[in-house]
């Protein structure tokens, strides 16, 4: 499960110009990001042509349709999937991984890459990765609700192929740290939230509920009226960012994607399925390198660590290690979105009264806290 949006640049180095056969949905041009409260919403729009370069897009897919497709690509290239199969553990001797057991069945290999996702138990069992935190978890619950394409080009102002992206903060998550979203697919879009796990003692409602309330906000529920549920999920996010990368290889065993934390949640986008990938890349890079050498131990196999140093992966959660306790702050979800909220509602209000519109907004300024701003202003340019 995913919220959905793809950023290509990762896959576009593995195959280049995939999206031409692959089942996307719509490459996104249109980016939106709102403040919500229970009653308004206060949304920033920016639309963009799509990039003349492919790795510069992005695209929504539905995992459904797109993870088959890629993997009828590696069985064309001579990889053999297995799908439908749990391995429940791993062959140890000597203390370095040998491979796999699932059910009867075990697999020798001269190395493994755990790919098994947030909360991996066969990295646990490897030694690479501790029990998952709930502070560096959220939980998402997502429904793809039909609607035609001619429905979604009207509503959201999109052309056949072209598509919107929308992040909103506030009331989604009921004023917890997490947010809402919406993308459009070719004729449905996916709608859901994300909740910071360790805030669940904090709230009054449960997940499923806060979804369906966000579904019944005035602003959003014009946009999917009429609409049919096809389909609803839930999952848990990484979120600890830089903080619960760990160590990536032991003697006979890799960690790559989710598993390894590799995933993003920088305010106004998500990102993990691009991480994934190039994790997967340059792990297979340095199988090969180790094949070549003879040997799997996790000397050989450091050379994963140091493609991946080398690569956006690791310099990109290096910068963005500051933005989970940018995003670990209340007032984003309460004040701040309140704030802008009466701010655009006293902006466009005309009540026959001669009140200067700098009055009204200084009092919303004060009411949410000059110095709380600045500092929340200031941490927020050093979180990006
Ligand atoms: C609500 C939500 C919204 C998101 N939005 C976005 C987004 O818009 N863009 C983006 O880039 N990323 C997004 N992400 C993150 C993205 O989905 C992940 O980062 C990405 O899927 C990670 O890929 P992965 O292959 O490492 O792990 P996964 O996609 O989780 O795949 C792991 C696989 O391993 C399987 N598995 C687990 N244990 C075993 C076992 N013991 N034996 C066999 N198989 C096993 C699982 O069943 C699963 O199929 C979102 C995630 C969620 C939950």
């Amino acid at each position: 499960m995913t919220g959905g949006r793809l950023y290509a640049h990762s896959l576009e180095r593995i195959i280049p110009g995939f999206a031409e056969e692959a089942p996307v949905e719509r490459c996104v041009v249109h980016e939106k990001i709102s403040f919500m409260n229970e009653g308004s919403c206060t949304t920033m729009d920016h639309t963009n042509v799509a990039s003349e370069d492919p790795a510069e897009r992005s695209y929504t897919v539905l995992r459904s349709k797109f993870d088959p497709w890629l993997a009828e690509k590696a069985e064309d290239e001579g990889a053999n999937y297995i799908p439908g199969i749990r391995v429940d553990d791993l062959i140890m001797r000597d203390g370095k991984v040998c491979g796999v057991v699932a059910g009867e069945d075990e697999l020798e290999a001269d190395v493994v890459v755990l790919a098994d996702g947030v909360n991996s138990l066969l990295g646990q069992k490897a030694g690479l990765v501790n029990k998952l935190s709930p502070h560096h978890c959220a939980v998402g619950v997502k429904e793809i609700i039909k609607l035609s394409r001619q429905q979604i080009n009207d509503r959201f102002g999109c052309t056949d192929k072209e598509g919107a992206a929308w992040l909103l903060a506030g009331s989604p998550s009921d004023n917890q740290m997490g947010g809402g979203f919406l993308y459009t697919n070719e004729e449905s879009i996916s709608l859901g939230l994300v909740f910071g796990l360790h805030n669940i003692s904090s709230v009054t409602k449960s997940i499923p509920q806060m979804l369906e309330d966000f579904k019944h906000h005035p602003m959003i529920a014009p946009l999917i009226e009429g609409g049919e549920l096809l389909e609803y999920s839930a999952h848990v996010v990484p979120e600890g960012g830089r903080a619960m990368v760990p160590k990536m290889v032991a003697d006979g065993v890799l960690i790559a994607g989710d598993a390894a934390g590799l995933c993003l949640n920088v305010g106004y986008t998500v990102r993990g399925m691009d991480l994934a990938i190039a994790s997967g890349e340059a792990a297979a890079q340095a199988v090969i390198k180790a094949k070549e050498a003879g040997n799997f131990n996790s000397d050989s196999l450091s050379a994963y660590t140091k493609l991946l140093q080398d690569s956006f992966v690791m310099k990109d959660l290096d910068l963005y290690s500051n933005t989970p306790e940018f995003l670990d702050n209340s007032r984003m979800y309460n004040e701040y979105p309140d704030m802008v909220n009466s701010m655009m509602h006293d902006l466009f209000t005309v009540k026959g009264q001669s009140t200067p519109v700098r009055k009204s907004f200084l009092g919303h300024l004060r009411k949410a806290g000059i110095m709380n701003l600045l500092k929340d202003g200031w941490k927020g340019v050093r979180a990006i």
